[in-house]
């Protein structure tokens, strides 16, 4: 305990006689003292900014926290009500319920937006309390508040990479899906057309594989600032993923408008890059679906995008399809080809054409690739690239397999026959039929019926086929190739095939697509990617063969970069057997 003392000597006629002594218990006192000091310290140490009026409000005392954060020294303030703090951005009303608050529970919390000595709007959490004496009036109002700029930048930070691609900056596939609900909320209300774009790039896969990922990268970025400037600011652009874009164009008077959206997009995407000094072409294919025509809610339009995509995609490429009729018409007519298909064989609908195959550098035909035909006395001629897909779905594939083999083995001998060099003749055959287990089996039995050997056919896979890439489909590639069977990758570099898989592959040559030979025009744009495909196979050991060749210029190209093989209307189109014999014999 502490005490106060005094004391007292008494004296009784000059003689001390006692003393009196006064205390006063004082622990209280030095207790509370002690308190004040903490306080004081707290006070003036503590990171939260601390106002004290009285109790008109009127400033008494700040921290130093507070001059910190408003920029004001405690003369400055001292005896003004606290409206000076006010920002603006809060109106009466909510400055009304604080004060009522206030005065009903003692106590308001919540976050103020003030203003500081230069002007600067800051967000506060602030906890404001009415102080009492015993008797219940009112001595002092007291606002404790926390500055939460640097919590709230942080926090935007991380929204901000929740909600967008690190590599392009744009909305990412979160962003988008929650966005497009909101947007079919509004669209729903306001009446108003949306639209839904999947934007697919129709070459990245293989820049990115033969140029690497840097350049990959680099790609994506100047095709999302295309994109960017292409569009209007309202307009929604994420990236889904990949190389896969999706925009959605809100209030369109029509669907004409997203029609013209997308050719924007398409113009602006298929100019050239310039990435290290490498002169790149990347097109895009784009699917439209349109609320509420094609659906009303965000899955089922993302989902018919993507269709739509998938149809730009078979249709070409480098251009833009709407989910709507065209689609829905599709699906009729491959009902139509699906029944008609299921006779077409045993009706002799079929035939075959022969596309000869040349060594660049003589210009004398070497080989033949094998190509159906069909007449359909219901639909005309159909071309393969729409019934094949349907005799996968519907298995005719398999017995039309056997035919187009057959009828391959029969040519190549006619032809040799009339004493024209064939190395070989290669033979289309869709993943699907190697899910038959005879397979290998019949088309020994068929070679060997026309007494041909195996190593005089070329076996041409499908993409499809690669990108299945299991430990079953390479075991059967190499019993084909165990049993002399030459085997060819058909439309290298478009969309599945990698450049990773050349190496492993149990393959003897591979088929560069179309799509690179159409893009030698004046030396420019692809030339690196074919140079590249042409000097990695070559190492490896494989064939080379360009097809689709068109024009003299790509066939200059393709003989000066060490292409081994072409194929095109400029030497030949596909034509009969017949024809074959009557052109290519000599004299
Ligand atoms: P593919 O195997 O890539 O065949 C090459 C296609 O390009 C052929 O079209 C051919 O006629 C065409 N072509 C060749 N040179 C040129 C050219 O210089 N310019 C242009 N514009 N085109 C050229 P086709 O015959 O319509 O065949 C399309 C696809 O159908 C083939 O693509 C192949 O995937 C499939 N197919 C064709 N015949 C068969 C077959 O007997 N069996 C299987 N499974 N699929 C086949
Ligand atoms: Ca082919
Ligand atoms: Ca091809």
């Amino acid at each position: 305990m502490y005490e106060k003392a005094s004391i007292v000597p008494v004296f009784l006629q000059g003689k001390l006689v006692n003393y009196i002594a006064l205390k006063l218990d004082i622990t209280e006192y030095i207790e509370k003292n002690k308190q004040l000091a903490q306080a004081a310290s707290v006070f003036e140490n503590t990171e939260e900014a601390i106002i004290i009026t009285d109790a008109q409000g009127k400033l008494i005392s700040i921290n130093s926290a507070f001059t910190t954060i408003y920029g004001y020294s405690l003369h400055e303030v001292k005896g003004k009500s606290l409206e000076f703090l006010h920002s603006g951005i809060q109106d009466k009303s909510f400055y009304k319920n604080l004060w009522n608050q206030l005065v009903e529970h003692g106590i308001w919390k919540g976050k103020l937006i003030n203003k500081t000595k230069d002007g600067e709007l800051i967000p506060l959490w602030s906890t404001i309390k009415k102080i009492t004496n015993s008797k219940g009036d009112v001595v002092n109002y007291t606002a404790v508040q926390t500055d939460l700029r640097e919590i709230e930048t942080s926090q935007a930070k991380a929204d901000y990479l929740a909600y967008h691609d690190s590599l392009t900056g744009l909305a990412n596939r979160i962003n988008f899906e929650e966005y497009l609900q909101h947007a079919l909320v509004i669209s729903k209300r306001e009446k108003a057309i949306l639209a839904v774009l999947f934007i697919d790039l129709d070459r990245f896969k293989v820049i990115n594989d033969t140029l690497g990922h840097d350049i990959g990268d680099e790609v994506l970025k100047i095709v999302a600032s295309r994109l960017q400037n292409t569009l209007r600011e309202s307009d929604f652009i994420s990236r889904w993923g990949g190389d896969e874009f999706v925009v959605i164009l809100e209030n369109l008077a029509s669907s004409d408008d997203a029609a013209v959206a997308a050719l924007k997009i398409i113009q602006n995407l298929q100019k050239p890059l310039y990435i290290n000094k490498h002169t790149l072409l990347t097109t895009a294919s784009i699917g439209i679906a349109l609320y509420p025509q094609n659906g009303e809610d965000s899955q089922t339009l993302i989902k018919h995008a993507d269709s739509a995509m998938y149809l730009a995609k078979e249709s070409g490429k480098n251009n833009f399809r709407f989910y709507t009729k065209e689609l829905s018409q599709n699906i009729r007519h491959k009902l139509n080809i699906d029944m008609a298909l299921r006779n077409a064989l045993k009706n002799n609908e079929f035939t075959m054409l022969f596309q000869p195959q040349y060594l660049l550098t003589t210009k004398k035909i070497y080989s033949a690739e094998a190509l159906i035909r069909w007449h359909s006395p219901l639909l005309g001629t159909v071309p393969p690239d729409k019934f094949i897909p349907i005799a996968e779905e519907n298995g005719v594939i398999t017995e039309l397999g056997y035919f187009v083999f057959e009828e391959s083995c029969k040519a190549l001998k006619q032809i040799q026959q009339a004493d024209i060099f064939m190395q070989h003749i290669a033979v289309n055959v869709s993943s699907l039929q190697f899910k038959e287990a005879n397979l290998l089996k019949n088309f020994l039995d068929i070679a060997n019926k026309h007494n041909v050997k195996p190593s005089e056919i070329e076996i041409e896979i499908t993409e499809r086929f690669i990108m299945e890439h299991t430990q079953a489909n390479m075991n059967i590639l190499h019993s084909f190739r165990d049993h002399g069977f030459k085997i060819s990758i058909d439309d290298f570099g478009t969309g599945y095939s990698s450049m990773s898989y050349l190496k492993q592959l149990p393959a003897d040559t591979i088929k560069i697509d179309k799509s690179f030979v159409d893009d030698i025009v004046q030396g420019s744009s692809d030339n690196v990617i074919i140079e590249a495909i042409i000097a990695l196979s070559k190492t490896l050991g494989y064939m080379i063969v360009a097809e689709g060749i068109e024009t003299q210029k790509q066939e200059e190209f393709l003989t000066q970069a060490n292409c081994d093989l072409g194929q095109g209307y400029l030497f030949s189109r596909p034509v009969t057997c017949k024809e074959i014999i009557e052109k290519f014999s000599k004299g």
